[in-house]
């Protein structure tokens, strides 16, 4: 069946056709039949370089050999024991190795879990109410995260889907992004804060990196009015380096939330932090959290693979960043926008200047991106269907697919 048949069957039968929203492209989204390294292959037949990689997980390309067998040896021994493993000691040691902010973890099966959790571990451990939010930082799709920014609201939030209760993100203060002044002033008025929650570098409308001394200053900012600080590394996590952003910027946050690259493509979660404050959740703590898929073994066994492969080929890292870097030498002629890049993360921006917060990034032109963004999929490149979303390379990406891309982007770019 082609995709334009399947999805008219789907929207009959889910909401706008698709199991999550980010996938809903018009008229109808393409269906993917396989998949392997930097392609992605429809069941119309055509074959894509996937800029999307689904979203940020596959940082080692679509079903990696060494992936894909550790797996299978897993399959093996069964898939699901609702009972310990010795998968999560070995695994929870790797991760806790790599980021000094984390003497303990909890595994769970998703970012938001992790995000929803290490939220109510820092209210659990502070006693206090509020949390405060970056104006455009995405935690998950749960309800202490879902507040729209604009309109004013960076003090009071304002919920952003129906169904989440005004009473209760009253309870989610927000600030600007690279603007440590504006959560200077708003820690310094309101005194019932918990945490603070920020992606140290914004990967869901970006990537917008931090400029300066940024973290550093809110890492001392939060500490001064004793505010937790939670960095949600769940795309920044192994994607910029092993040890995340706490590790390239050197500022320890007090919890870690991590998903995506940890699980190797499989669902997963994962949220740590100091001990003092970690040892507070259930059941060593009064913190209740839990989960029947937490842990679960295709994804540990899929994680532990992914990472010790990174461990393993330390140039990774430096040959993503020269992949992005010749690109933007390259794009440098074009002048509908910016490039930016951070790794193997990247995105045009329909706009002159490179966006520093939400609010510059709201500036983009839209209209002008939808356009560009068709142009490429008809050149065979799939890129995150929105002005938003970063786009992502694996080490799977080729010479060749680079060459590709570039040309793509120069011709699309100056249509
Ligand atoms: C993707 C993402 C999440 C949510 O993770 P899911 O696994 O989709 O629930 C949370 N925080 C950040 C920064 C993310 O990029």
């Amino acid at each position: 069946m082609k995709s334009s048949e399947l999805f008219e069957t789907a929207k009959t039968l889910m909401p706008g056709g698709v199991s999550s929203p980010v996938r809903a492209i018009k008229p109808y989204p393409f269906y993917t039949s396989h998949a392997g390294g930097s392609h992605l292959s429809t069941v119309d037949g055509r074959e894509l370089i996937d800029c999307c990689m689904a979203y940020g997980p596959l940082i080692l390309g679509h079903a990696h050999p060494h992936i894909r067998n550790a797996i299978a040896a897993q399959l093996e021994n069964g898939w699901l024991y609702g009972t310990p493993t010795p998968l999560e000691p070995k695994f929870a040691q790797i991760i806790t190795g790599d980021h000094p902010g984390m003497d303990m973890v909890r595994f769970v099966s998703s970012g938001s879990e992790a995000t929803m959790a290490a939220i109510r571990l820092a209210r659990g451990y502070t006693g206090k109410k509020d949390i405060v939010k970056i104006e455009g930082g995405f935690h998950g799709a749960h309800d202490a995260v879902l507040v729209k920014a604009g309109s004013g609201a960076t003090t009071m939030g304002i919920p952003d889907s129906a169904g989440v209760l005004a009473d209760f993100v009253a309870h989610t203060r927000q600030v600007a992004y690279n603007d440590a002044e504006a959560l200077e002033t708003l820690l310094t008025a309101q005194t019932d804060v918990a945490a603070l929650i920020i992606e140290p570098v914004l990967g869901n409308i970006g990537p917008v990196l931090p400029e300066n001394t940024y973290l550093q200053d809110i890492r001392k900012i939060t500490r001064a009015h004793d505010v937790l600080m939670i960095f949600d590394e769940v795309i920044t996590g192994y994607r910029i380096g092993i040890g995340g952003a706490q590790k390239l910027y050197g500022v320890q946050p007090d919890l870690t939330t991590l998903g995506k690259i940890i699980g190797g493509g499989l669902p997963i979660g994962a949220f740590g932090g100091r001990r003092e404050i970690m040892e507070l959740v259930a059941p060593q703590g009064p913190v209740y959290q839990a989960g029947t898929f937490s842990g679960n073994p295709l994804s540990l066994t899929a994680g532990i693979a992914t990472l010790q492969w990174l461990h393993d080929h330390k140039t990774i890292y430096r040959d993503l960043d020269e992949k992005t870097r010749a690109l933007e030498e390259l794009l440098k002629r074009a002048d509908s926008g910016s490039f930016v890049r951070f790794g193997s993360m990247f995105k045009w921006f329909f706009r002159k200047e490179p966006p520093k917060n939400y609010r510059e990034v709201k500036e983009c032109d839209i209209g002008r991106f939808g356009k560009f963004w068709k142009q490429m999929l008809d050149d065979g490149i799939f890129l995150p269907p929105s002005q938003f979303e970063t786009n992502f390379l694996s080490t799977a990406h080729s010479d060749q697919d680079l060459i590709t891309l570039s040309q793509a982007y120069i011709q699309c770019l100056s249509k």
